[in-house]
């Protein structure tokens, strides 16, 4: 269970997850606010990440982004698909009524 700190500003911490290349799926507490409202406080919940975990998660993540944007795009070309189907039976449709 997440117990929150305390940051600069009086306002219990949130945890995130880092995705930098040196502290990948690393998370840490930092403070609630965003851009220049933030306080900037910020430390890490997880202990170091072991060499080998650092070095492999990467290339982990950008598969998993790869195989990610194939599934979209193969979504779009199923969509696109049945969409040009309709369109046919359609056209197939008007076409045998009006004869
Ligand atoms: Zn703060």
């Amino acid at each position: 269970m997440y117990i929150p700190r305390i940051c600069h500003c009086g306002l219990p911490t949130v945890l995130r997850t880092s995705w930098t290349a040196t502290n990948p799926g690393r998370r840490f507490h930092c403070c609630p606010k965003t851009g220049q409202d933030s306080c900037g406080f910020n430390g890490f919940y997880d202990p170091p990440m072991c060499p080998r975990s650092v070095q492999i998660i990467p290339g982990l993540l950008r598969n998993i982004n790869h195989v990610q944007e194939v599934a979209t795009n193969n979504e779009r070309r199923t969509t696109m698909f049945k969409n040009l189907s309709l369109l046919i039976w359609l056209v197939f449709g008007v076409y045998f009524m009006m004869k």
